[in-house]
């Protein structure tokens, strides 16, 4: 049986991992999120204390990380390192940082290809990520590039830490984080964040998470034709 692929990209703080699962919920599909996939295997090297740029160090010791992704009954995805369910150590602002340098490094990304083509082989899936529709999935039936300009992103970004009770972070600080993970992820040789050729853009500077998430469905229904 053939299943349907939509692949989301898009820079860091565009809103993808919102609005994907949103999207994947109404459609019932499952939500795939690359990124915490990147940031697994960051994880394991991090602990490792494996510098980012240490080529051999990483191709010696990346075979020993066994990542599973598997979802609970309620549809949300949890990241498994060696067994262990490590979802709740992936969202700090320093593996944010190391995942984006280690994903890089081309031996990473080719080890987790498969993974993640392996997730829309065997479902229905809505996958955000850097590279979905250039290279993870390039026949995904429907591409979408989600974007927002560093401002907005570094915004909304900055709101999301408040709201977790981080009072330290500056607006200045989020801002340059998300300018240098975006030169990193669209400069970096292999699989670079960039828009596919057939892929739509929608840009939510303007937007909010509402109105994000309708004109995301507009696009995806009248690409699947429902
Ligand atoms: O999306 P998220 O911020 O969780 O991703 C963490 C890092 O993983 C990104 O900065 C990016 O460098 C990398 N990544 C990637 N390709 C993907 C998903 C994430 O290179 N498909």
């Amino acid at each position: 049986m053939k299943h349907i692929s939509i692949a989301i990209d898009g820079p860091a703080g565009a809103g993808k991992s919102t609005l994907a699962r949103q999207v994947a919920e109404k459609l019932g599909y499952a939500y795939v999120d690359t990124g915490a996939i990147y940031r697994t295997i960051g994880l394991f090297l991090q602990i490792c204390g494996v510098s980012p740029k240490d080529t051999d160090g990483i191709a010696r010791l990346i075979d020993e990380a066994a990542i599973r992704v598997e979802y609970d009954e309620a549809g949300a995805q949890h990241m498994f390192l060696n067994d262990q369910d490590v979802t709740a150590e992936l969202r700090t602002p320093d593996l944010s940082d190391y995942a984006s340098k280690i994903s890089a490094q081309p031996l990473v990304r080719e080890v987790l290809l498969d993974l993640q083509r392996n997730l829309a082989a065997t479902r229905n899936v809505v996958m955000d990520g850097r590279d979905i529709g250039t290279v993870v999935l390039p026949k995904a039936d429907v591409k979408i590039f989600l974007t927002a300009s560093p401002e907005v992103r570094a915004r909304r970004r900055l709101l999301e830490m408040q709201e977790k009770g981080d009072k330290k972070a500056s607006f200045e600080k989020v801002l340059a984080d998300i300018r240098q993970r975006d030169d990193r992820d669209m400069h970096r040789a292999v699989a670079p964040l960039k828009c596919a050729h057939d892929a739509v853009k929608v840009d939510t500077s303007d937007l909010t998470l509402e109105e994000s998430a309708a004109a995301l469905l507009a696009v995806i229904e009248k690409r699947l034709g429902l």
